[in-house]
């Protein structure tokens, strides 16, 4: 692991209050140099079944009770998270954001630059949650 990212590893973990184990620095790792969402298993498997996936679950928890990943939207019904922008805190996620599904590699990325249009829905419908899911080919499938 490069030291300049071990240090920012440990500044996200301190920033947000939480106890370095190495499964949080691990999957932080992971998180930082996969720029797409990553699932339970996806993570499981990446790390060779270094951690159980009661400790990865519990950590993604975490992270995301933190501020430091979010939930995405899949079509596959496979919940996958990814990293946050640095907004995000404690008490509120502010992933207002769209996110990319590529049909041929099947991984999904944050468009974190592209905000998710605020629509307002008909009176009686209580929102809880809504997601902006776009399909189609990524860039590196098309070799751009
Ligand atoms: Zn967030
Ligand atoms: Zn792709
Ligand atoms: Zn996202």
């Amino acid at each position: 692991m490069a030291e300049i990212q071990e240090n920012k590893i440990q500044k996200i973990l301190k920033k947000h209050k939480l106890r370095k184990t190495a499964c949080r620095m691990t999957m932080l790792k992971l998180f930082w140099e996969n720029q797409f969402a990553l699932t339970p298993s996806g993570i499981e498997a990446m790390l060779n079944n270094f951690f159980d996936k009661v400790t990865i679950y519990r950590t993604l928890s975490t992270f995301e009770e933190c501020g430091i990943v979010h939930k995405v939207p899949n079509d596959n019904g496979i919940t996958h998270y990814a990293l946050c922008h640095s907004n995000c805190s404690h008490e509120k996620h502010s992933d207002s954001h769209v996110h990319f599904y590529c049909q041929l590699c099947s991984k999904t990325f944050c468009l974190h630059e592209i905000r998710s249009p605020e629509l307002t829905l008909p009176k009686g419908y209580q929102v809880k949650d809504f997601r902006y899911l776009f399909l189609g080919i990524c860039p590196n499938c098309q070799n751009l």
